[in-house]
This record gives structure tokens, C-alpha cells and sequence, in this order.
């Protein structure tokens, strides 16, 4: 037996908002360029949450997409009350919501504060407006400055940005500027992801035809160790490959991912961990609905991984945040001892200085974390 719950007496709920004011071209994520349907949709959500439970209380709350926002404050509120309703959430529950430059205002920010959300992740993506343009993203770089400051007016003291590197024409200057005009905004939680080419996306169909200037290895490096001195400079500290945080602010709902955690999910192509099986629902709106309402089921994938790849799956995420991950956590759980188990594999990757262990966490070196893909390939 095994117990696929990170932390055994808690679990997390990711609500999917599938609407967007526009597709942006590198996007990959399941959401329409509208919100048609979203009164049958919030219907549909309504019932999914009714029928939804956990033994364990929640311990945050996220709503993604898609953009959350693209849906009325009150709309929202009324989720996140139906939410609260149904399950138990800890006192101080981290409850988040995603939102994008251009589509609030500060009466919408008010609303969701008081709705009862704590933390905004903002979408920036970038400070440059031409950058911004060939993402395709319907906001400029001051639309999203703006978008935090007001934020602040409202309330918000828990305040993540996105960012991406590695953009079309993008260069070390460029990514520097952006990077200061967001530490500028002084926010709490960065998440910073280098951008990747996904299949059936405008950008494929660019690179394909060569039309995609995208960085070479060289410049992408460097953007990368420019951001660690800056945002270390900044009072940031990095807990995970792509994130960053003061002290406090780390994102626990994303935590729990990693962690390989339970989490609960709700809303079309959300993905739900229970019990030890990751389940995925069905990717579109009409027909999250129709299931719904004719009492059907929403998931089309269902998978339930056999103790020892879960445990490699749970090594291979955790190796994700900088912490690294618990050997004595990992034998509690899964009844495996790591070393034993990796033996020569791991014997040798600490021995290249890509893995080390230290009071009992197994973790990326710095140089590991460079090669963080290669090194978990090994393991997984
Ligand atoms: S706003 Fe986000 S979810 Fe919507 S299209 Fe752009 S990247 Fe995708």
C-alpha cells in the first residue's frame, strides 16, 4: 500500500476557467477565444463542485485557465463561496486566482479581494510591447503595470507575475529591462518559464516555415544567469526551477503539486489526483456540460501508476523545488529506500555533482539544475 498524498491531511482544488479575451500564439492550454456558454458552463462547474469531496480539508484553492477574469467578479465570487461551501478549507487557506492585463479594473480587483481570494498571479509575460504583440497577448506592458499597482490599491499583498524568456527577437537587454520593470513592482512571487514550442500552435507553424527567431543556446544561458543574480538581488529566492519567492510567499498550492500531492479538479481538461489516480477531464466546453447535466462522466483519462512508479514520479517532480526531496518521506510513503533502489544511477550522479544529499533531502546541484532534464530522465 502506498498513500499518494504529499502531505497525508490535505489537499488542494484547481478550478479550470476555459475562456481567454483571444488565443495568444504559443498557447497550448485548453481555452476558447470567448466566453460564450459560460452561464451553462458555471451551471455545469456548480454541479461538478456538488459532487466532488475529500476527507481532507483544503488547504488552497486556485482558478486557472483560460483566464479566470474573462468572467464577472460576482460570477467568481459565487464560485469561490461554492467552493467553501462544499469542502473544509484551513484557516488560512491560500486561495488564488489567476489574472490578465486587460480585463480588470480596480471596482473588478476589489470585488475579487473581498470575494475572498489572497493571492493574484498575474500573466505579464513581458515589459516589451513588441514582445508582447508577437505572443499575440492583448495587453500591453503598461496595461500590466498597471494591472499590479491596482492590485496593490485593492488589497492584494500576495501578488505572483509571469514571465517568459526565450521569445521570438527577444535579447539578453530586452529580457533584463523586463525583468527590472517587474522587480520594480516589487512583487512577492515570481514564476519565470523559458518559452517552448507546442505542437498545433501558431508558433509551430512559424518555426516550421523558419520564421521564428528565437535565441540561440548561448543567449538563453545567459538570460537565465542574469535572472538568478538579479532576483537574488532582489530578496528573492529560488525554490523551484521555474519559481521564485520571498520568504513565505512560496506558492503552496503548486507546492502540492510537487510534492505529488491530492488535489481536486474541476472544469473542462482540469486534471484531478485522488487516492492515487490522475485523472483528466474531458477538454471541451460543451461537452463537459452535456456530460454533466445528462449525469455522465467527465473524465476521459484515468490512471493509476503501480507503487514504484509512483515513487520514481514523486522523486522526479520533488527533484523540481530546490529543497529536493525527503528519503525518509519517501520511504514512510512508498516503503522504498532511494538509495538502494537508484544504487550505481544515483551513486554516479552524485559523483558528476549534478545530484546531492543533505540532511536527508536528495537534490539538483546547481549544475543539476542546469541539466535538470537529463539528470531526471535517469531517474524516472
Ligand atoms: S491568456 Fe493564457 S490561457 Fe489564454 S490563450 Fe493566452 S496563454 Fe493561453
Amino acid at each position: 500500500m502506498y498513500c499518494l498524498t504529499g502531505n497525508s491531511f490535505s489537499a488542494g482544488l484547481y478550478l479550470h476557467i476555459p475562456f481567454c479575451l483571444k488565443k495568444c500564439a504559443y498557447c497550448s492550454f485548453y481555452s476558447l477565444p470567448d466566453r460564450q456558454n459560460f452561464k451553462r458552463y458555471l451551471a455545469a462547474v456548480s454541479k461538478q463542485l456538488y459532487l466532488c469531496s475529500t476527507e481532507y480539508p483544503l488547504t488552497s484553492i486556485f482558478f486557472g485557465g483560460g483566464t479566470p477574469t474573462m468572467l464577472p467578479p460576482e460570477s467568481l465570487r459565487k464560485l469561490l463561496d461554492e467552493c467553501q461551501q462544499q469542502f473544509s478549507c484551513v484557516e488560512d487557506a491560500e486561495i488564488s486566482i489567476e489574472v490578465n492585463p486587460a480585463t480588470v479594473d480596480l471596482p473588478d480587483l476589489q470585488a475579487l479581494r473581498q470575494a475572498g481570494f489572497n493571492r493574484l498571479s498575474i500573466g505579464v509575460q513581458s515589459f516589451q510591447d513588441q514582445e508582447l504583440q508577437k505572443l499575440g497577448r492583448p495587453h500591453t506592458a503598461e496595461d500590466a503595470a498597471q494591472t499590479v499597482r491596482l492590485a496593490h490599491k485593492a488589497g492584494f499583498t500576495n501578488i505572483g507575475l509571469d514571465l517568459m524568456y526565450s521569445l521570438p527577437s527577444q535579447t539578453l537587454r530586452t529580457w533584463k529591462n523586463t525583468l527590472e520593470q517587474a522587480l520594480q513592482l516589487a512583487p512577492q512571487h515570481l514564476s519565470i518559464y523559458e518559452l517552448t514550442i507546442e505542437e498545433g500552435t501558431p508558433f509551430a507553424s512559424q518555426q516550421q516555415r523558419g520564421e521564428l527567431p528565437l535565441p540561440d543556446e548561448d543567449s538563453v544561458l545567459q538570460m537565465l544567469a542574469e535572472t538568478q543574480e538579479m532576483v537574488r538581488q532582489a530578496g528573492l529566492q529560488r525554490y523551484e526551477i521555474s519559481n521564485y519567492a520571498k520568504s513565505g510567499f512560496e506558492c503552496r498550492h503548486n507546492i502540492n503539486y510537487w510534492r505529488n500531492g491530492s488535489w481536486i479538479g474541476v472544469g473542462p481538461s482540469a486534471v484531478a489526483s485522488i487516492a492515487g489516480t490522475r485523472s483528466t477531464a474531458v477538454a471541451d466546453v460543451k461537452e463537459f456540460c452535456c456530460r454533466i447535466e445528462n449525469g455522465q462522466d467527465i473524465w476521459q483519462e484515468k490512471e493509476t501508476l503501480e507503487s514504484e512508479a509512483a515513487f520514481r514520479e514523486t522523486v522526479v517532480i520533488g527533484l523540481r523545488m530546490t529543497e529536493g526531496v525527503s528519503l525518509l518521506e519517501l520511504y514512510r510513503r512508498f516503503n522504498i529506500d532511494a538509495k538502494a533502489y537508484y544504487g550505481e544511477t544515483l551513486t554516479r550522479l552524485i559523483r558528476l555533482e549534478m545530484l546531492e544529499i543533505t540532511q536527508g533531502y536528495l537534490r539538483l546541484t546547481a549544475q543539476g539544475l542546469l541539466l535538470a532534464n537529463t539528470v531526471m530522465a535517469e531517474l524516472v
